[in-house]
């Protein structure tokens, strides 16, 4: 458990950055005030609108997790209704004020710390859930959470892929694609997004899929906060694999037989089975005074055949070993040892730093771990970063073209991220310039030259082509010029830098 001074202390420092952030008010620009009293006389009656200095601001509002560099809100708008979102874009978009959707507020990109002044678009009045089995669909509001959809879905003998972490909001998710356990199977979870009610960057309300809008639904599924706010999506889910049921099996191995995991990962590229995802979680371990890598493997069909699959990695001798008979939403709860992902604590200062892998290279993957292992030594302020490897099969990516959607990159063997979790703001510096150097050695081993990196686990520093490949900018651009001229959308890891001068 996380002591809650450091993280009381963090929240301070980013009150302080708020109100310094409030000076540079521009002139020309509405006071709060004054936007407050606009948006009420512009929204429903429903609609809530407060100052973020009001008490009921952080009472009713979505709090954001990480807060390295938030973006930096004066006003907070709750809208019941689409047409309540449509009068948010138009305002700010005639009044020159920022704005930025809130689904799950799990975003930890240091981009959206170019936001100031701005309007937090709180779309949790949007959280409604529909499952038609025999249509096979879900249709979702723009800010339900995952864990609700997963639990709702088990319940009707349906599966989506989507990712791991239960409050990471499904609206936020697909709009980058949405990677995850089910995604060796299915995809992305943009892969699944059947249509979109979308408010788009010139205030329309528009209904997006492949027959309609199908421009713009190519940029939604994959980069779709650059244009625009998503009310409701509708999916294909699918019948349940394996029942549902899963295993999950955790295991922990001592530092120095990390080359050896490395070696037997590196064997299942190319070849892993679409129902098996390897989770790594590579962290400091004060008992042993040094880095330990803690394995957890996915199998979503009968333990037997998933123990199988995995005995070379329990024949290296693991410190120990925990099987779990889990269900489709209940993987993450046991995963990892159960362990509470310091990324969902609200209040976090966290640093990430990404990198796609294409190829298992492990010389570089050891001398990664030496490396950080030496940097972390007698180091508490760095020793709460972790590394997160993500393993999925390609199977399910590689069933949609890459020129289907606007989510590029179908053949990564792993998401590899540093995780640099500070529980007080002044673990920052030190976290980014580790986080820097892990990124350089992580790169040489990558299978590609260029850098690449999943949109949802970037840094906010990489730039376009790394997040959306170069291939697909030209495309992405010419949609802004349709659907987002005045480039509103631009604080997530953005196609386009911002209109605000950042
Ligand atoms: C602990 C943790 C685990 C994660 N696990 C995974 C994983 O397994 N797989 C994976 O792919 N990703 C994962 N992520 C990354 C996650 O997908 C992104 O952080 C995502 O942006 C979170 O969406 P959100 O709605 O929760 O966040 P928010 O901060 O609310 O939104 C993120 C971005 O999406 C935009 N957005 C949100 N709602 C809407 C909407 N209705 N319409 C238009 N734009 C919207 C926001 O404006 C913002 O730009 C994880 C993140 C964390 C912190």
């Amino acid at each position: 458990m996380v002591a809650l001074k450091p993280i009381l202390l963090a929240g301070l420092v980013h009150l302080h950055l708020h109100a310094l952030r409030g000076l540079a008010w521009a002139s020309s620009s509405p006071t709060p005030q004054q936007i407050v009293r606009d948006l009420q006389a512009r929204l429903s009656p429903g609609s809530e609108i407060v100052l973020t200095s009001d008490p009921g601001y952080a009472r009713d509002f979505t709090q954001r997790f990480a807060i390295a560099t938030p973006p930096a809100y004066v006003v907070g708008v709750k809208p019941v209704a689409v047409s309540d979102v449509q009068a948010v874009v138009r305002y700010s978009a005639s009044k020159n004020v920022p704005f930025l959707a809130t689904g799950g507020g799990h975003g930890y990109t240091f981009s959206l710390g170019r936001l100031e002044s701005g309007i937090e678009l709180d779309m949790s009045n949007f959280h409604s859930i529909d499952i038609d089995p025999a249509a096979n669909t879900l249709t979702v509001g723009g800010a339900v959470q995952i864990g609700n959809v997963t639990a709702a879905l088990l319940a009707a003998g349906r599966e989506l892929p989507v990712g791991q972490c239960a409050t990471v909001g499904l609206t936020g998710l697909t709009m980058g694609g949405g990677v995850g356990p089910y995604g060796g199977i299915h995809g992305a979870a943009s892969d699944s997004l059947l249509s979109a009610e979308f408010v788009t960057g010139t205030g329309d309300i528009l209904n997006v899929s492949a027959t309609r809008h199908a421009d713009l639904f190519y940029g939604v599924k994959g980069a779709g906060f650059n244009y625009g706010v998503a009310t409701r999506l509708t999916y294909r889910v699918y019948p349940l694999t394996n029942n549902g049921d899963v295993m999950v099996v955790n295991t922990q191995f001592p530092g120095p037989l990390n080359g050896s995991v490395w070696e037997l990962a590196s064997r299942f590229v190319g070849r892993q089975p679409k129902e098996l995802t390897l989770d790594f979680s590579l962290r400091w371990n004060a008992s042993s005074g040094g880095m330990v890598a803690w394995c957890s493997f996915y199998y979503v069909g009968p333990q037997a055949e998933g123990l199988r699959l995995i005995q070379p990695f329990l024949d290296l001798g693991p410190l120990n070993v925990e099987i779990h008979a889990a269900r489709y939403d209940s993987i993450s709860s046991v995963a990892l040892y159960s362990a509470e992902s310091v990324g969902t604590i609200r209040g976090i200062s966290f640093v990430p730093y990404s990198v796609n892998l294409y190829a298992i290279d492990p010389p570089s993957l050891i001398s990664l771990f030496n490396y950080m292992n030496a940097t972390m030594t007698g180091r508490p302020d760095l020793q709460t970063a972790t590394l997160a490897w993500a393993q999925f099969s390609t199977y399910g990516f590689q069933l949609f073209p890459v020129e289907s959607s606007a989510f590029p990159y179908r053949d990564v063997a792993v998401f590899f991220q540093y995780d640099g979790f500070g529980f007080n703001a002044s673990q920052i510096p030190a976290l980014d310039k580790f986080g820097k150097n892990v990124r350089s050695l992580m790169r040489p081993g990558s299978g590609r030259t260029d850098l690449e990196v999943y949109v949802h686990f970037g840094h906010g520093d990489e730039g376009p082509a790394a997040w959306y490949s170069a291939a697909k900018l030209p495309r992405l651009n010419a949609l802004k010029a349709v659907y987002d001229p005045k480039n509103l959308f631009s604080y997530y890891n953005p196609v386009q830098r911002g209109r605000y001068g950042h």
